[in-house]
C-alpha cells in the first residue's frame, strides 16, 4: 500500500475526517509488546483508561470499550437497550444518521427518519445534508406521541458527512420539555475529543464513539458512554446480545478487565492519547479545533465556493465540506489532489457523492499542517478547471496571525 505513494518523500497528508494522523508518541506506545490481558499489569492499564475515558465523555458513569470500529458502538447502543419492534425516532442529518438508521431496521426496530424537507436553490443538495437537528422537530413528534410509543431519540452530533454539528443541549431540552421518557442516544464519533461534548450534563443516555478521529488513535476500538438510566433498560430490553452486552463488561471493567480479549495495543495507544489530551486541557483541545475550521472556512470563502454547512450557528469544528460548482466532479478532483500532492481529502458520501469533498482538521494537526492542506486543495482545484475568486491560503495566513 505504501509503494502506491507517488511522492517517495516527506509525509503522506492524511486529511480526511478520520481515520486521522496519529502521533508519533502514541505509535510508539502502541508497539510495546503485548502482555497478559488477566495479568496484574494489565489491570492498572485498564482502570487508567476506563477512568480517563470517562473524562472525555465528561461523564461520573460507565463507558464500555469495544474491540471493534464505530459501527459496532452503533449495534451496541441499539442492542442493549432495545426490544424488537421498539420505535425509535432518528433524525437525517447526513450519511451517518443515515446509515445508523438503516441499521436501526436491520436490527428489528421501527424507525421514524424525520428530516428538513426541500432543496437548497444555491447548490442544489437536500436542505437536511446542510443543517443540524431540528429540535422543534423532536419537541412536536415526541408531544404527538402521547402513549410514549417512542423508545428513544437517536441523533449525530458531529455530522462526517457534512461538517455539521448539532445542538445536543437543545434536543435534551426538546424531550424534557415534553416530559417524554425515551432515551436520548449520541453518535459523537466523531465529535470526541475534537468538539465539546458533555455526557452528564447533557444528561445523554448512550453515546457512541470511536478510536481513529479526534482521539487520535488508529480505528480498531469504540465506545459507549452509559448513563445509569441505559444501564437498568439493558435489564429488560429484549434484543438477542451477547459480546455487545454491557453487564459482564461493565462488571469486569470494576478489576481492569474485560470478559473477552481487549485490544491491548490499542489500549495503549489510548492511554497516551489520555495523557496528551489530558494534559492539554479538553477547553484547550475544543479551541483548537474551532481556530482551524475557521480558518479552513475562511480559505473557502475566500475561494468563493459554498461550504457544506449553510447555518453558522452550526458549523464544525472537526472537518469542512467544500462544495465544487455544478459541472466539476468533486471527486476527480480529489484524485487529482491525491496524485499531484499525496493528500487524501474525504469524498462525498450518499447524496452528495461527487458534489462535495471534505477537509479533516482534527486530532494531530497545527497551523502549517493546514496551510499545506488548503495549499495543495487551491492548486488541485486550480489545476482541475475551477475558477476561484481569491486565495484561499492568503485567507487562511490572516486568519491564523
Ligand atoms: C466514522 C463515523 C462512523 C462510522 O464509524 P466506523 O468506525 O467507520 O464504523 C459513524 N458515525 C460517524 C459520525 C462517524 O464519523
Amino acid at each position: 500500500m505504501l509503494t502506491l505513494n507517488q511522492h517517495p518523500s516527506g509525509r503522506h497528508f492524511l486529511q480526511i475526517p478520520g481515520p486521522s494522523p496519529v502521533p508519533d508518541r502514541i505509535l510508539r506506545a502502541m508497539c510495546l509488546p503485548t502482555i497478559d490481558h488477566r495479568g496484574p499489569e494489565f489491570g492498572r492499564l485498564g482502570l487508567k483508561v476506563l477512568a480517563g475515558i470517562q473524562q472525555i465523555f465528561q461523564t461520573q458513569h460507565p463507558v464500555a470499550i469495544y474491540p471493534a470500529s464505530g459501527t459496532g458502538a452503533w449495534e451496541a447502543a441499539l442492542a442493549n437497550t432495545m426490544s424488537p419492534g421498539d420505535r425509535v425516532l432518528m433524525v437525517e442529518t447526513g450519511q451517518f444518521a443515515t446509515l445508523w438508521q438503516k441499521m436501526a431496521t436491520r436490527l428489528g426496530l421501527q424507525t421514524e427518519f424525520i428530516s428538513e424537507p426541500g432543496t437548497c436553490a444555491e447548490t442544489g443538495l437536500p436542505l437536511a445534508w446542510r443543517r443540524g437537528v431540528n429540535a422543534a422537530l423532536i419537541e412536536e413528534r415526541l408531544r404527538a406521541d402521547a402513549g410514549h410509543q417512542i423508545r428513544a431519540v437517536c441523533v449525530v452530533h458531529n455530522e462526517t458527512s457534512t461538517g455539521v454539528t448539532s445542538d445536543i443541549a437543545a434536543v435534551r431540552r426538546a424531550i424534557d420539555s415534553v416530559k417524554h421518557p425515551a432515551l436520548l442516544m449520541v453518535d459523537t464519533i466523531s465529535g470526541l475529543a475534537s468538539a465539546d461534548y458533555r455526557h452528564d450534563e447533557w444528561r445523554v443516555d448512550v453515546a457512541i464513539s470511536g478510536s481513529q478521529k479526534g482521539l487520535m488513535l488508529p480505528p480498531g476500538i469504540s465506545f459507549n458512554a452509559l448513563s445509569p438510566r441505559a444501564l437498568e433498560v439493558s435489564k429488560t430490553a429484549k434484543l438477542p446480545k451477547s459480546f455487545w452486552a454491557w453487564d459482564e463488561i461493565v462488571e469486569m471493567n470494576k478489576g481492569g478487565y474485560w470478559p473477552y480479549t481487549p485490544s491491548t495495543n490499542l489500549l495503549y495507544g489510548l492511554h497516551e492519547a489520555l495523557d496528551m489530551l489530558l494534559a492539554q486541557g479538553l477547553p484547550t483541545v475544543f479551541a483548537r479545533h474551532q481556530r482551524w475550521a475557521a480558518g479552513v472556512r475562511a480559505a473557502v470563502t475566500a475561494w468563493g465556493l459554498p461550504i457544506q454547512c449553510a447555518d453558522p450557528a452550526v458549523y464544525s469544528p472537526v472537518l469542512t465540506g467544500v462544495v465544487t460548482p455544478a459541472g466539476v466532479d468533486a471527486d476527480a478532483v480529489r484524485k487529482l489532489i491525491h496524485t499531484r500532492y499525496d493528500m487524501s481529502l474525504g469524498t462525498g458520501l450518499g447524496k452528495v457523492k461527487g458534489r462535495m469533498f471534505r477537509i479533516g482538521h482534527l486530532g494531530d494537526c497545527n497551523d502549517l499542517t493546514l496551510v499545506a492542506t488548503v495549499a495543495g486543495c487551491e492548486m488541485g482545484l486550480k489545476q482541475a478547471g475551477v475558477k476561484l475568486a481569491g486565495s484561499g491560503v492568503q485567507a487562511l495566513m490572516e486568519a491564523f496571525t
